[in-house]
């Protein structure tokens, strides 16, 4: 691809995050974010809105400088207490939410406005066109942006962020304007892309499964925080507390007192090794894992299906709870009648318990009765 002499060859680098604070006004927005990306990795940073997840963007593609901690990439600091270098010297690209595409210059025009002062018109808008084939859209160069689908505008928004050959790039909700199934197909391409540029990339986005299918790992922040970190197969099947477990699935949790070695929850009776009576825990179960049963079931609470919604490879109940009169949802594989009284239990290795004060995990053996 870009490999005569004035063209930019760049490669993958390393980014590493230490200890990152930062401020508006008096008000903390990130607390101690540290990570590292290692030099063509694809990472996901996920958090609910207003967590904090653009501000760490502008701080790391030097459209802010940090209040504290350092931002380096391969090693040469980017910003510390003594440094701010600015955002063109950290060779990083960007792709906003919106795309920021220029209305009045054509798609070509677009990709190749990076590699202008560094090629020269013609080099660039060649290159621009190479960077629009890879992105299947070379016969839309010379339309302009607002005559494009929001997918297609997705397209010269990567070309244009890939073609100036980054080391790291960092990608703002980059499908959040796009619906179904062509998100889903526009996710895979884009990911196609990144392999070929060979870009170290932070995603960012607050959908989980958006999330889980686009990285290996995860950095999920709460509140300008990151409170879990690891593969998203990890996290989800063995979360760290209980806000990554909620955030990455529905989950149902309960506060329980464990009573000679035992918890009684609405999902049965468990016994709970190592762990001293009186603790208090909480206890999560993912709605997947709760099974129905129309035969009572001692010690399990039981509900009325209130709905049972069709979800192609499996059904949504909402169960009204007898005790409480709250509602829970829950799936299953078969289709169940409304009004039908159904008791809910679950399987031991099913049942997480975490810390009820800390919210932390424990590492606690659970066992059936
Ligand atoms: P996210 O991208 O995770 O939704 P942001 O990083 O945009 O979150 O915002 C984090 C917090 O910082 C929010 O509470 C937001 O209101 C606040 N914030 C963002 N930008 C500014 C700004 N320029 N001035 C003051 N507060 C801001
Ligand atoms: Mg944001």
């Amino acid at each position: 691809m870009l490999h005569r002499n004035k063209t930019p060859i760049t490669y993958a680098a390393e980014l590493t995050l230490e200890n990152v604070q930062h401020f508006y006004g008096a008000r903390q927005i990130l607390h101690d974010i540290s990570f590292t990306l290692k030099a063509g990795e694809v990472v996901c940073l996920l958090g609910p809105s207003g967590c904090g997840k653009s501000t760490l963007l502008r701080l790391i593609a030097g459209l802010e400088c940090t209040d504290g901690g350092s931002v380096r990439i391969n090693g040469k600091v980017m910003c510390d207490a003594n440094t701010c270098v600015p955002t063109q010297k950290r060779n990083i690209g960007m792709v906003f939410q919106d795309y920021a595409l220029f209305p009045h210059f054509t798609v070509l025009q677009n990709v190749a406005y990076g590699l202008r002062s560094v090629l020269g018109n013609v080099e660039a808008e060649n290159e621009a066109m190479r960077a629009l084939e890879r992105v299947g859209l070379a016969h839309a160069a010379q339309k302009s942006p607002i005559q494009l689908s929001g997918g297609e505008r997705q397209r010269v928004a990567l070309a244009r962020s890939v073609v100036t050959r980054p080391s790291i790039l960092l990608m703002d909700e980059p499908f959040s304007g796009l619906d179904g199934r062509l998100k889903e197909a526009i996710r895979r391409e884009t990911l196609q892309v990144l392999r070929e540029a060979n870009v170290t990339t932070l995603i960012v986005t607050h959908d989980p499964e958006e999330a889980m299918r686009i990285a290996d790992r995860l950095i999920l922040m709460d509140e300008g925080r990151i409170v879990a970190h690891g593969q998203a197969e990890t996290l989800y099947r063995a979360p760290p507390n209980v806000f990554t477990a909620s955030f990455l699935s529905e989950t149902v949790v309960q506060n329980v007192t464990v009573a000679h070695g035992q918890i009684s929850t609405m999902f049965g009776v468990f016994m709970v090794d190592g762990c001293d009576d009186g603790t208090k825990l909480s206890m999560a179960v993912h709605p997947h894992d709760v099974q129905l049963s129309a035969a009572q079931r001692i010690g399990c609470q039981h509900g009325k299906i209130n709905q049972c919604s069709f979800a192609g490879d499996h059904y949504h109940y909402d169960i009204r709870l007898a005790a409480s009169d709250d509602m829970l949802m829950c799936e299953g594989r078969t289709r169940e009648a409304i009004g039908q009284v159904v008791w809910l239990y679950c399987n031991a290795e099913n049942v997480m318990l975490f810390d009820a004060t800390t919210q932390e995990r424990l590492p606690l053996h659970v066992r059936t009765i």
